[in-house]
């Protein structure tokens, strides 16, 4: 496979088009950004911890029947993709009220939902991605009836394999985002990323509000040991797999 031209550079990665039309090349850079891009930094690595752990939780989730457009890693920091039209949502589940749930409802921070909140967003930086109602959503004819059916039955899907997932490897999934696409045949893959740059991810055994954060809000709230938490997130990932290997 040899990479043509870059497609799109986004804030955290570079998009390149390959010799095949139908497979795209996602290139995980280590520049940070938050509260839309008016906070800017490197997080040594990133790149790879994030493409890895991407990688891992797209093939778990592949695995128990989620379709994603996770194809293979040419390298660490590297994912070969299906090409897809990203549909410009920003698609969020929520377990546990933080970050903005909180601030424009005033839940307080760790409230347990009684169940999982699904949300849609408007990915759009200009706007400042807005919460969306279904109406908006359909107004805007950003996706179908049925396509938002979909999403939100695949969105509940995912979080009860993620958080699964999580549990064993003593991390509380507490919200995340997902972004889905549409291949050329018009199937709802799930794509973009699932790393601590889009979850929410507490140590369960941590009872601290501020140690127990191993995801970006270590950045977004200049916390500190940023890179240290995205590595840990990291090696929980492999050592669950190969728990499971090893059981299964
Ligand atoms: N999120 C994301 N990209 C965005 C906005 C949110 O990945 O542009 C993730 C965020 O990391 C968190 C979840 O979506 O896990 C919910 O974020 P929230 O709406 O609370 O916004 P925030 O407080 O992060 O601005």
């Amino acid at each position: 496979m040899s990479v043509l031209s870059v497609l799109y550079e986004g804030k955290a990665k570079i998009i390149y088009k390959t010799d095949a039309p139908e497979i795209l090349l996602a290139d995980f850079k280590d520049d940070a950004t938050a509260f839309n891009a008016e906070k800017r930094g490197t997080i040594k690595n990133k790149g790879i911890f994030n493409c890895s752990i991407s990688s891992k939780l797209f093939q778990y989730l592949e695995q128990n029947g989620i379709p994603t457009h996770y194809l293979d890693n040419p390298n660490p920091n590297q994912m070969r993709v299906k090409a897809v039209k990203i549909i410009p949502l920003e698609v969020v589940v929520r377990n546990i009220a933080a970050g903005s749930l909180c601030k424009q409802t005033g839940l307080e921070l760790g409230t347990v939902l009684k169940q999982p909140l699904v949300e849609f967003y408007y990915k759009n930086d200009q706007l400042g991605d807005p919460l969306l109602t279904r109406e908006r959503l359909l107004l805007l004819e950003l996706a179908t009836q049925e396509q938002v059916e979909e999403i939100i039955h695949l969105a509940l899907r995912i979080n009860e394999f993620l958080k699964g997932f999580f549990r064993q490897c003593s991390i509380t999934l507490v919200d995340f985002k997902l972004e889905f696409g549409l291949d050329s045949q018009g199937r709802l893959l799930l794509a973009d990323e699932i790393s601590p740059d889009t979850c929410r991810l507490w140590d369960t055994a941590t009872l601290d509000p501020f140690d127990r954060i191993l995801d970006k809000d270590r950045f977004r709230r200049d916390l500190g040991n940023v890179e240290n938490a995205y590595q840990e997130v990291l090696q929980r990932v492999l050592k669950t797999i190969e728990t499971n290997l090893t059981v299964n």
